[in-house]
């Protein structure tokens, strides 16, 4: 089955009507589609805002049932109107092999550029969800800033009780005496030269008296708790520690006067294997530390020691690894690194042919990593700016200047046709034919102004619908979104001997 959807918010005098809307899908369609074929889906009164419209979930409850092969609308915009929402339900389309085509912005995703639009917007669509995290993030960093509490486990050694921090509710740590007597034991312990996590493990369970009764240690456990600076008493030291590697001080160094404990929040508060902390921030609490400073930044060293040791040989690819080919002898080229004399490491793509066979001279020049990548950017940019603009599927369209010249033609050409079948048939008087005949002259004349005036509208919208370009887009896309993007447009790249680089684009690619 074919489905129509129609959608009309309310009903206004300039608004198009749900029969308009069904006599233009019918028309997109084409006559050879017979009417038996279609089923016609409307939600007269519902806004395009939200997805949650009787007729829709019909509509996708049947798409789920795997009885429509396509949908029809009159706009975009009569979907949804939020590109997340309607990127989303054109997925839905997609997993059903549902075809979908509207028939006036000329949107047809069984075509290979539909296609590829409907790709590239999924990956854009992650715009809106961004902000929406971005907008909590904001939020989440207003209440951190202040040092309150964020939900989450207890941390061990402490007991969460209700207070009151600048007029907001929240919870103060107040150490539990048998955990926190624990806590002083780990961390004197361990800052001893020769302890191991693994040694402290064994300490903790020979000493059941310190270890206390049912908990169950890991050197994961015994680790979590000698990074926390929540146990330390925050002094001028660990103020230097943290600000040294870039960690965000939300109090002055004045303050950090060895009474309090800090507080670390952020993403990587678990993995300070990185080199940049640039993300995390260090807020000070209210209780006092159980640990004094110069201990608690004896253990970090040796953590960040141990870390180093097993963490050295973790490798990173290149986003473009297995587009890149050897332009001499055509197998794939692989990144390799190379450490130079300053520590630091580079990445640049050589031959398989040439590092694992030796068959393939190479290239005979480093191709590096970055350097591509920045090419492959430039070139993808330039990519979609050609790609030019595309009209905004959320769009709203409550009001449609143009609907009563769209009836009006819609009337004319219901009349044309009766007119025809009219002027046929047998039982025409000279009268009549006539008559027939100056109508039918006067049709085509109005359908001659209507169309033109049609032509000026569209002529009008086209100058000032909202549009967005892809190009505009990708200069803010995160890492990730690009990459995906690269995935869909890139087919592959090929080094020259010498250096120069073709880029081969994926074929259904190509700019209308
Ligand atoms: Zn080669």
């Amino acid at each position: 089955m074919i489905a129509l959807y129609a959608r009309q918010s309310v009903e206004r005098e300039n608004s198009v009507s749900i029969q308009t809307q069904l006599a233009y899908c019918r028309t997109a369609l084409g006559p050879d589609v017979p009417e038996e074929e279609l089923v016609c889906y409307t939600d007269e009164g519902w806004s395009g805002g939200t997805t949650n419209r009787p007729a829709f979930a019909k509509l996708m409850a049947d798409i789920a049932q795997g009885r429509i092969q396509k949908v029809v609308t009159y706009k975009l915009d009569r979907i949804s109107r939020s590109l997340s929402d309607f990127v989303g339900i054109l997925a839905q389309f997609q997993a059903h092999y549902v075809e979908f085509v509207s028939s006036q912005e000329c949107f047809d995703t069984a075509s290979l550029y539909g296609d590829l639009i409907l790709k590239i917007l999924m990956v854009f669509a992650e715009f809106e969800r961004t902000s929406i995290i971005n907008r909590v993030r904001d939020a989440y960093a207003k209440r951190t800033d202040m040092g309150l509490y964020m939900g989450g486990r207890r941390p061990y050694g402490f007991c969460l009780q209700d207070t009151v921090e600048g007029g907001i509710p929240t919870k103060a740590y107040v150490p539990i005496p048998e955990e926190a007597a624990v806590v002083q034991f780990l961390f004197a312990q361990y800052a001893q030269p020769n302890m191991t996590l693994y040694k402290l493990l064994d300490r903790l369970s020979e000493n059941t008296a310190v270890s206390g009764t049912s908990r169950s240690w890991s050197t994961a456990k015994l680790r979590a708790i000698l990074i926390n600076p929540l146990y330390a008493a925050a002094d001028a030291a660990l103020y230097q520690y943290f600000d040294s590697h870039r960690v965000r001080m939300v109090d002055g160094p004045a303050v950090y006067d060895g009474t309090r404990a800090a507080r670390l929040y952020g993403r990587s508060t678990h993995d300070r294997t990185l080199p940049d902390w640039s993300d995390m921030k260090l807020v000070l609490l209210r209780h006092a530390g159980l640990v004094p400073s110069a201990v608690w930044l004896a253990c970090q060293h040796k953590l960040a020691a141990n870390k180093q040791a097993g963490n050295s040989l973790s490798n990173q690819t290149s986003r473009l690894a297995g587009l890149v080919v050897c332009g001499r002898c055509g197998r794939t080229m692989t990144t390799i690194k190379s450490r130079r004399k300053d520590e630091t490491c580079r990445r640049f793509f050589q031959c398989t042919g040439h590092t694992h066979a030796q068959s393939c001279p190479g290239i005979g020049l480093p191709i590096y990593a970055e350097d591509l990548e920045a090419l492959a950017n430039r070139h993808i940019a330039a990519r979609l700016h050609g790609m030019g603009e595309l009209l905004v599927p959320q769009m709203p369209t409550t009001s449609d200047p143009a609907a009563p010249l769209r009836t009006r033609m819609q009337e004319i050409q219901c009349q044309q046709r009766q007119l025809g079948e009219l002027l046929l048939s047998p039982a025409m008087s000279p009268e009549l034919l006539a008559i027939a005949n100056r109508q039918a002259a006067s049709l085509a004349e109005d359908r001659y102004r209507v169309e033109a005036a049609l032509r000026e509208h569209a002529r009008q919208d086209a100058a000032h619908a909202p549009r967005f370009r892809l190009a505009s887009l990708w200069d803010t896309a995160s890492f990730d979104q690009r990459k995906a993007v690269a995935r869909l447009l890139l087919a592959g790249v090929v080094i020259q001997p010498g250096g120069g680089c073709t880029f081969l684009w994926q074929t259904s690619v190509a700019p209308p």
